[in-house]
């Protein structure tokens, strides 16, 4: 098969398919050469040596990604919402027999199943250049679900790559941060330009990596509360913490300043100035305080 990553190829293809691009399934296809096999090579390092490996890839496209997975993993499974690909797939896929394709909408399907059906003993990673207007629901959906994987390496928009591999109680931070830093070491591996792919997005882009905890870096009795928590803390960003929460949860201002004097926070403090620490023994004062 000829190099796919490049806009004639993806051009010549689609068109014997009679396909035109979504920008509501947020189709940027990637033309940029060198971008799959660093990606690939990155999810698959990450998986541990001598075991079969496996890689979930959600959104393949015509499949540029997914021959590169194909090249280096035991085995590929890529889930692809656009019924219209599979033609193309057909093509593009064919020499590859470790690599197949499930029609679904991913944040529709049972991810652990398709793990327990499709990975059996072996060490699994997802990797996707994500459709950018679900990234976040996405990788709440595979960090939330504790799917056994090791690690997510993923293409997303540039401004997405600095809030989710933030540091908790830096400026850059927002809710999201605090859940990827709990279930997850972030790193942000390399940029992508916007004129990697066809149609070129308005933004540039970067590969982050998402290397799973064994356990959570902080403990908390209500992962639920804590959470709620840290969504209402940054509902209102630029307001104080006490506002922002109050406005958010049923929770009367006093008690919720007698609880974050408990946890040691002062009561002018915004959200992004937060640890994961102090979000984890404000909810459990709060929980003590029955705010
Ligand atoms: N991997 C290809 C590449 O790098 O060129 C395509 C990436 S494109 C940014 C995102 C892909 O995700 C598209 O193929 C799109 O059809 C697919 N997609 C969008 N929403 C999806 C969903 N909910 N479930 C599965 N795939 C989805």
């Amino acid at each position: 098969m000829q190099n796919l990553a490049n806009s004639g190829t993806i051009r010549r293809l689609l068109e014997e398919a009679g396909f035109s691009f979504k920008k509501s399934l947020g189709q940027n296809f990637l033309i940029n050469p060198s971008v799959c096999p660093r990606m690939a090579e990155a999810a698959c390092s990450a998986l541990p040596a001598g075991q079969p490996r496996g890689v979930l890839e959600i959104g393949p496209g015509i499949g540029v990604l997914t021959v590169e997975l194909a090249r280096r993993a035991d085995r590929v499974v890529a889930v692809e919402l656009d019924q219209r690909l599979r033609p193309v797939l057909d093509k593009t896929l064919a020499d590859f027999p470790n690599a197949s394709v499930v029609f679904a909408d991913v944040m529709k399907l049972d991810a652990a199943a398709l793990i327990e059906e499709r990975f059996a003993g072996m060490e699994v990673s997802v990797c996707a250049n994500l459709p950018y207007y679900i990234t976040s629901p996405i990788l709440m959906m595979l960090l939330e679900s504790r799917l056994p994987i090791r690690s997510i390496t993923v293409m997303v928009q540039k401004e997405a790559a600095v809030r989710l591999c933030a540091r908790p109680g830096t400026r850059e931070a927002g809710a999201v941060t605090a859940a990827v830093s709990y279930y997850a070491q972030p790193e942000i591996l390399f940029p992508v330009s916007a004129g990697s792919f066809l149609p070129a997005p308005k933004v540039d882009s970067a590969v982050i990596q998402l290397h799973i905890r064994k356990t959570p870096p902080v403990q908390v009795e209500d992962e639920a509360a804590f959470f709620a928590l840290i969504r209402a803390a940054f509902a209102q960003r630029r307001k104080t913490l006490v506002n922002s929460v109050s406005a958010a949860l049923p929770a009367d201002k006093a008690s919720l300043l007698q609880a974050m004097e408990a946890a040691g926070l002062p009561p002018d403090i915004r959200a992004e100035r937060l640890s994961l620490e102090d979000f984890a023994r404000l909810a459990g004062c709060m929980q003590k305080n029955k705010v």
